[in-house]
């Protein structure tokens, strides 16, 4: 089976890749590339670092940029979201076991409030962005996770047509309602949205990850040609019914949690000084956190969902290795 096409990229490469996008600019917005083919078709968004400490979604955009001339019809926005974390990542990281203080400049950009109207760096450049965010039609936003995980596709919408991309084996449901905000591709109103969480995020097998989902979406959307026939492939469906948000600074986790963990109902899982924390029901855990306490007090630390029967969960911490 012939591969779409794809490479490996470093760090190094992917802070070539950033520069290349940060002195890039489309109709004054800068951080965005446009690809045009020459035949009509829908208007797509490829996304990369709405959080500056996730890189791999870069790959894809050059990838896609350095194959423009295989673009079939429509239009693609290559877009590096939060330039000014990004830059600060690249610059200023040197643990790279530990980047949260890079996610953002001063709010989550993928926690949106309803209202816009504020001087964060974040809004103004959701404000920038926004002219291009509402004339697409279909968007895919690149990110990982601070924790090992195996790739996930986070559901937007259960009514829209899945994304299919062959080494994406989770989708992860039902997660917005439990957002504190909006998620940033909410903003793009008429169109249809995906977030595909690559791996984690100094994985060099996300960059991989990140190319294949971009190539899928638009093979899926007659774009580009799909060397890879890609067939559906089997999904294991896990539906978020909590986010878990600390009261206050006083609350740790009891132990260090792993994603796709299984913990079962009543179990306690941090104290503080209010009440303790304990799972409803029979759960997993999703994007666990690699400590016991947030970064970003105030944030959702971590989700529990709902999910096939413990023996049929393919990601647990014994078999998915972390
Ligand atoms: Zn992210």
């Amino acid at each position: 089976m012939q591969a779409f096409p794809h490479s490996a990229y470093t760090r190094d490469q992917l802070y070539q890749v950033f520069l290349d996008w940060q002195r890039s600019s489309w109709q004054g917005i800068q951080g965005l590339r446009l690809i045009e083919a020459p035949e009509p078709g829908p208007s797509v968004g490829i996304m990369a670092m709405t959080h500056g400490n996730e890189p791999a979604g870069l790959a894809a955009l050059d990838n896609l940029w350095q194959h423009r001339q295989q673009l079939l019809a429509g239009r693609v926005f290559l877009m590096v979201n939060n330039l000014g974390a990004g830059a600060r990542y690249f610059k200023e990281a040197s643990d790279l076991g530990f980047t949260a203080h890079f996610r953002f400049v001063d709010q989550d950009m993928n926690r949106m409030p309803e209202a816009l109207h504020c001087n964060s760096y974040e809004l103004q450049r959701v404000h920038e962005l926004l002219p291009v965010l509402k004339q697409l039609d279909r968007v895919l936003d690149l990110h990982s996770t601070s924790a090992a995980s195996p790739p996930m596709l986070i559901e937007m919408d259960p009514g829209q047509g899945m994304l299919n991309v062959a080494s994406v084996p989770v989708v992860i449901r039902n997660i917005l309602p439990h957002l504190r905000g909006r998620a940033l591709i909410s903003l793009c109103e008429q169109a249809e949205g995906d977030v595909i969480e690559c791996g984690s995020h100094e994985e060099p097998g996300a960059t991989s990850i990140a190319q294949q989902a971009a190539w899928q979406l638009l093979a899926q959307l007659n774009m580009l040609t799909d060397p890879a026939h890609t067939t559906q492939h089997p999904r294991q469906i896990y539906s978020v019914y909590r986010a878990v948000i600390f009261p206050d600074a006083s609350y740790r986790l009891r132990r260090i949690l792993h994603s796709f963990e299984h913990i079962p109902a009543q179990t306690l899982l941090a104290e503080g000084d209010g009440p303790p924390l304990y799972t409803e029901s029979d759960s997993y855990i999703i994007m666990a956190p690699q400590r016991l306490q947030p970064v970003h007090p105030g944030s959702e630390f971590f989700y529990l969902a709902s999910g096939p029967p413990p023996a049929e969960n393919p990601f647990g911490p014994q078999k998915f290795k972390i």
